[in-house]
């Protein structure tokens, strides 16, 4: 058992339990923003801002506290995109308009899904929250 899967097992959640795991799949449906090998966008089902999508990669990682030197591109991956996806949503330009990326990180970070995900919020304000 890999360190991520100990940690996993020890919090009660795992691939096989995971939300996110099951949008990966495709056995959850999701409004779909982006997809390929490794990532997926989609769009949140509570947005807090006009424009609000997560992206997460397929792979299990349950938060950002697992990630490692292993990760680097992934994550480098996931900052480049979100600025071209917040655009094709909708949010304006930097600077008039712009956008937040939040990533909650366990339970006092007020993550409610354990599998990594970055929120992208804009729009024009004021937002339900945020
Ligand atoms: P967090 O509090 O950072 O873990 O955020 C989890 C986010 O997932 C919340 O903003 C929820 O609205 C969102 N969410 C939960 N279930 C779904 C779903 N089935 N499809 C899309 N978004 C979801
Ligand atoms: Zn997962």
């Amino acid at each position: 058992m890999s360190s991520v899967e100990k940690h996993n097992h020890a919090e009660g959640v795992s691939a096989d339990n995971c939300l996110f795991c099951k949008i990966a799949a495709g056995k959850i449906p999701s409004r779909k923003v982006y997809e390929d090998d490794e990532l997926l966008a989609f769009h949140d089902i509570n947005p807090w801002a006009p424009v609000h999508f997560l992206m997460i990669p397929k792979a299990h990682i349950a938060s950002m506290a697992q990630v490692g030197p292993e990760h680097e591109s992934l994550l480098g991956r996931m900052m480049v995109l979100a600025p071209r996806l917040a655009l094709e949503q909708g949010c304006r330009p930097y600077p008039e308009g712009g956008y937040r990326i939040v990533t909650n990180t366990g339970a006092e970070g007020g993550q409610e899904v354990h599998h990594l995900h970055i929120h992208v919020m804009g729009g024009p304000r004021p937002w339900l929250r945020g």
